[in-house]
């Protein structure tokens, strides 16, 4: 047999069009370029002299289980109208952020520059310290414990995980954790359905 390959047939992965723009941090702006940024005031200043080396991940749903709409957002403004569901009752002078959330169709917000720090960890620990908000990097995943988290939220994680490992060197895949790992008393998150060992394998590979 001799027949002629197309020449389309012999190239390698989706073709260019198909590939989203590969995520990079602004070192200026210290925001992931190309992802919608909206400005939360739960937020400070890292204490001086303190370098990023750390990522915790997270999961959020509000309400509990639910996915879609606007309300994590409205959280991280500060605009949550915690009248609109019962579950809200308890969030009512809750002030948090986090520095990223990566939806369940992938999308990625994020509210808080990285070089300004993030209420996400709350009270916690890691590697003989606390106060971890100090030296990391908050990552929410919109999920909870009963359910699988996307195929296409593992990729935007993977994704904007290698993009902050270049940016911030200080960060070992060692040091790439979740809020149950630094607050175990008080915290689950991301839970039992979130695939670590490929997570860490596909962020290994793509950094
Ligand atoms: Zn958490």
């Amino acid at each position: 047999m001799s027949e002629q390959t197309p020449s389309a047939s012999r190239s390698s992965g989706p073709p260019p069009q198909m590939r989203l723009p590969r995520l990079e941090v602004d070192a200026q702006t210290q925001r992931l370029q190309d992802v919608t940024f909206l400005s939360s005031p739960h937020c400070d200043a890292r204490p001086v002299t303190m370098e990023i080396d750390t990522i915790v991940i997270h999961a959020i749903a509000l309400p509990p289980e639910t996915f879609g709409g606007s309300y994590i957002d409205d959280l991280f403004l500060g605009q949550l109208d915690c009248d609109a569901h019962p579950d809200f009752k308890g969030l009512r002078d809750v002030r948090v952020s986090a520095h990223l959330c990566i939806r369940r169709d992938g999308r990625i917000t994020q509210y808080v520059p990285f070089d300004q720090r993030a209420w996400h960890a709350g009270e916690s620990w890691f590697d003989g310290r606390t106060r971890v908000n100090d030296f990391s990097i908050g990552v929410e995943l919109e999920g909870s414990d009963t359910q699988p988290f996307e195929e296409i939220q593992y990729r935007r994680l993977v994704e904007a995980g290698a993009a902050l490992m270049r940016a911030y060197p200080a960060i070992e895949l060692s040091r790439v954790i979740g809020h149950a790992d630094i607050a175990p008393a008080r915290k689950t998150d991301p839970g039992p359905h979130f695939d670590w060992p490929r997570f860490l394998t596909l962020l290994e590979h793509a950094r």
